[in-house]
């Protein structure tokens, strides 16, 4: 992001322990009354210097840009997982939670593989989550930091059913459904979904079929119309865009190749998904997910 603090060290004005501190009040000896004075000094005299030291750090710029960031991580994420704890209880709500997490940090560390800057993830409670960063120059590198959400996300799926079918254990196995699914989803090919970003750099009007596709699930899965809106409302801008002819200047220097390649890895990742979520989702007999 823009503006990302860097230069701030905090160590040349740090005065905590500086010996000279206590050197400076060393008690006069003499009667009790001076010593305990002259302690008391002492006392204060630390007091300070370690009340100015906490002072010191907590201007440091670089300290609250920390403390900012873990914060608006973590508000968001207690937020999503008190309210999915009461809608879900605490199985389920852990299940979502870490598919979730999962699926923001291959985002995350995909920003940072490309040395993008990006922003820890933000947690939406029933809409899921989202990690911004730089975008890339290049599309195709946009179409695949969109498609490391879900490829982790495949990653965790495959992780946990081997567990599950070792194990044994349907929370393992729901773990694994889980994550198929949202990933799957997320693989719509519209926009605001991951799919829609990946299809960017293969061929937009594609984008029609993820319209038609979310349009059927939430009709057979009776989504809350709430989140139809939302989604439609974030989808909206790009849609009219592409309807009016715009398109992403990044697109121009994209070669066939590159649209190829990135084809191959959304479908080879979709049918990952698919593979998991059929296997799995017998695992759980679903009893677990809702769907
Ligand atoms: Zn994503």
């Amino acid at each position: 992001m823009p503006g990302t603090p860097r230069t701030m060290e905090p160590r040349d004005e740090q005065p905590v322990d500086r010996p000279g501190d206590e050197k400076n009040v060393t008690p006069a000896r003499g009667n009790n009354a001076a010593r305990n004075a002259g302690a008391g000094a002492v006392g204060l005299a630390l007091l300070v210097a370690k009340f100015k030291g906490l002072i010191v750090l907590l201007l440091q710029f670089k300290f609250l840009f920390v403390f900012a960031k873990v914060f608006a991580l973590s508000w968001t994420f207690l937020l999503s997982l008190w309210l999915y704890v009461l809608f879900f209880g605490w199985r389920f709500a852990i299940v979502i939670l870490l598919a979730l997490a999962v699926h923001e940090l291959g985002h995350y560390f995909a920003f940072r593989a490309y040395g993008l800057e990006a922003r820890l993830p933000q947690f939406i409670p029933f809409l899921g989550a989202y990690t911004m960063g730089t975008p890339p120059d290049d599309l195709e590198h946009d179409a695949y930091i969109a498609l490391a959400g879900p490829l982790t996300g495949l990653a965790l799926a495959a992780l946990c059913f081997g567990i599950g079918s070792f194990l044994k254990d349907p929370f393992w196995m729901a773990v694994a459904d889980v994550s198929a699914f949202l990933n799957l989803f997320n693989l719509l090919p519209m926009v605001p979904f991951d799919g829609g970003r990946v299809i960017a750099a293969v061929w937009p009007p594609l984008w029609i079929l993820g319209i038609a596709g979310f349009v059927i699930a939430a009709i057979a899965w009776h989504i809350p119309i709430i989140f139809v809106i939302v989604i439609g409302a974030l989808g909206i801008p790009a849609i009219v865009a592409m309807w009016r002819g715009h398109v992403d200047p990044r697109a121009a220097t994209l070669t066939v190749a590159a649209r190829v390649r990135v084809s191959i890895s959304y479908v080879g990742t979709a049918l990952g998904l698919l593979f998991i979520l059929s296997q799995a989702h017998v695992g759980t007999s679903g009893a677990v997910t809702p769907w």
